[in-house]
């Protein structure tokens, strides 16, 4: 199974709008499987026009007359609730949520459940779930619309499936670079790096005041990868080069005989 196949199940949701919006917002992320149970007269233009271009997914939907129903199937439930209950059960947040779908949606069937825009889900519904989510909002204004609350939850959803470039492929999010060079570069690095901030007088080598170390700790996390590591590189040499050029010319003024 796919994660698009994870199941979107709408408990008795009371207003068309919101059915449409939900079969948007699914499909924005990716997913397809909508069941609703017991859901208020459908087709209808409203839903049709929040649906805006999700009429697919919107006409494929299942309609089943109760929760059993929607779920028959699936080995993981996920219910989801704006509300902390008196009874606990077990909980996650969002993103949490979606990596267990994730993982679960690889051998087994998935379905994520919302409540009625005005009342929620019963504790009686919520005991066929394996795990609560909330969606972490205001206290004071925690219930979100309910299409809303799909949307972070197809979002998250997508995430686990494909995160975004930056965190799999960790600081250098640039594409054009390689993998951060190795230690030894980096040794090297520091080396040349010392070598000319003592040349050019910024590093007195009798007073280093931890220079060096609050320099690695800076270029360590930065990880640079070989294109940057040449650049810096490059930077040193030119620097030295110059210095270099600098002290020749000096001399050179104090001796007329190099001209
Ligand atoms: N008054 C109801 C809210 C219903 S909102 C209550 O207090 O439970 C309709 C549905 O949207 C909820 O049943 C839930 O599935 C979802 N929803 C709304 N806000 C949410 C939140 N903060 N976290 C998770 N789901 C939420």
């Amino acid at each position: 199974m796919a994660l698009s196949d994870i199941r979107v199940i709408l408990v008795h949701p009371t207003h068309p709008g919101n059915v449409g919006a939900v079969a948007r917002a699914m499909k924005n992320m990716g997913l397809r499987q909508l069941v609703l149970v017991a859901p208020c007269a459908l087709p209808d233009p409203e839903a049709h026009a929040r649906a805006a271009g999700a009429d697919d997914v919107l006409a494929a939907a299942r309609s089943v007359a109760t929760l059993e129903q929607a779920i028959a199937g699936s080995s993981l439930v996920i219910g989801t609730s704006a509300r902390s209950r008196a009874i606990a059960w077990p909980s996650l947040d969002p993103r949490a949520a979606a990596e267990i779908m994730a993982a679960e949606s690889v051998q087994g069937e998935v379905a994520l459940v919302f409540g009625s825009e005005r009342t929620g889900l019963t504790n009686e519904q919520l005991d066929r779930c394996h795990y609560t989510v909330s969606i972490p909002a205001d206290p004071q204004f925690s219930s979100l619309n309910l299409a809303c609350a799909v949307q972070v939850m197809a979002y998250e959803i997508r995430r686990a499936d494909c995160p975004p470039e930056t965190a799999a492929a960790g600081p250098d999010s640039s594409g054009a670079g390689t993998h951060p060079v190795g230690s030894e570069d980096m040794e090297r690095f520091y080396a040349h790096l010392e070598q000319v901030l003592v040349e050019i007088g910024f590093l007195d080598q009798a007073n280093p005041r931890k220079l060096m170390r609050r320099l690695m700790r800076l270029f360590n996390r930065s990880r640079p990868d070989s294109n940057e590591m040449n650049i810096l590189r490059g930077i040193l040499t030119a620097v030295q080069q110059s210095q270099r050029h600098a002290q020749y010319l000096t001399k050179s003024v104090g001796n007329p005989k190099i001209s």
